[in-house]
């Protein structure tokens, strides 16, 4: 099995929405805010190559929004999806499965995209893989969260034909990857998960954003469940340490790997890395 780390740009997102309950006196020493509050995240994607299957875990923003859309987030940085592929000797049509963790615009965005006045699959040789509790949840949104679920980015990947849902169709997902959810972020988030090189890596999605969000209480404003959220962390990141995991990070602006350690403050980041060093 071969991992790729694969970054398809930054974007930014208010710092204080961001971090939730934690003052911005403390979180702008972990992520520093522009003029406006905002601060820089990275849209990282995971890509895994095993026998005659490429696995690509989410597919950032995409290019379909118009410019009022693009305009609130702010994109900058010279990574692309095309470019990051193109890098380890990838084409978008060699993906064989797309993950969606879940369906809010930064993570799924990639998956349609324009062909003339179509919305049509940008993986056209790909199933994209989502879980029907999920999908329920975003093509009926409740009011909160419904700006993040975009009916251009989901609607036509079932359109498609290409979408399959992890429950009805166990035996076609790429048996080497292990699938978690977590329900505080949002409902039935899946969060992947592999064996490679003697290690477990994890895909933390939004579970944990970024290295900034490991302790407890930085959870985000943007979580459905915030107190869920905060429950998952704590279980999760004890195994974790416990078993010495590879976290994979979708949004940290610099760090794309971490493992952990237990201190007199609680669980912490011990070493970060890329993903290529493991
Ligand atoms: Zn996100």
């Amino acid at each position: 099995m071969e991992l790729y780390s694969i970054p398809t740009g930054n974007f930014k997102l208010d710092g204080g929405a961001m971090f939730g309950v934690v003052p911005k006196s403390i979180w702008n020493k972990i992520n520093p805010a522009d003029a406006n509050n905002m601060c820089t995240w990275a849209m990282r994607c995971m890509l895994i190559q095993e026998g005659n299957r490429l696995v690509l875990i989410d597919n950032g923003i995409g290019n379909k929004q118009d410019a009022k859309f693009m305009g609130h987030y702010y994109l900058h940085g010279d990574d692309t999806l095309d470019l990051s592929l193109a890098k380890h000797g990838f084409h978008r049509n060699d993906i064989t499965d797309v993950i969606l963790t879940h369906l809010h615009f930064d993570h799924c965005g990639g998956s349609i995209e324009k062909e003339g006045d179509l919305l049509v699959p940008a993986f056209k040789n790909a199933t994209f893989w989502s879980n029907e509790r999920h999908w329920k949840w975003a093509v009926e949104p409740n009011a909160r969260e419904k700006a993040s679920f975009l009916k251009e980015n989901i609607l036509p990947i079932q359109e498609s034909g290409q979408l399959k849902f992890i429950e009805t169709h166990a035996g076609d997902f790429p048996s080497f990857i292990r699938i978690r959810q977590a329900f505080g972020h949002t409902d039935a988030m899946m969060l992947p998960q592999v064996t490679y090189k003697g290690k477990e890596v994890l895909f933390m999605a939004d579970l944990l954003p970024s290295t900034g969000h490991i302790p407890l209480p930085y959870v985000m404003a943007y979580d459905m469940f915030p107190l869920t959220t905060l429950n998952e962390k704590k279980s999760f990141l004890t195994e974790a340490v416990e078993n010495d995991y590879i976290l994979f990070f979708e949004h940290d602006p610099e760090t794309e790997c971490c493992t952990l350690q237990i201190t007199e403050k609680g669980i912490r980041m011990k070493e970060g890395f890329t993903l290529d060093a493991v």
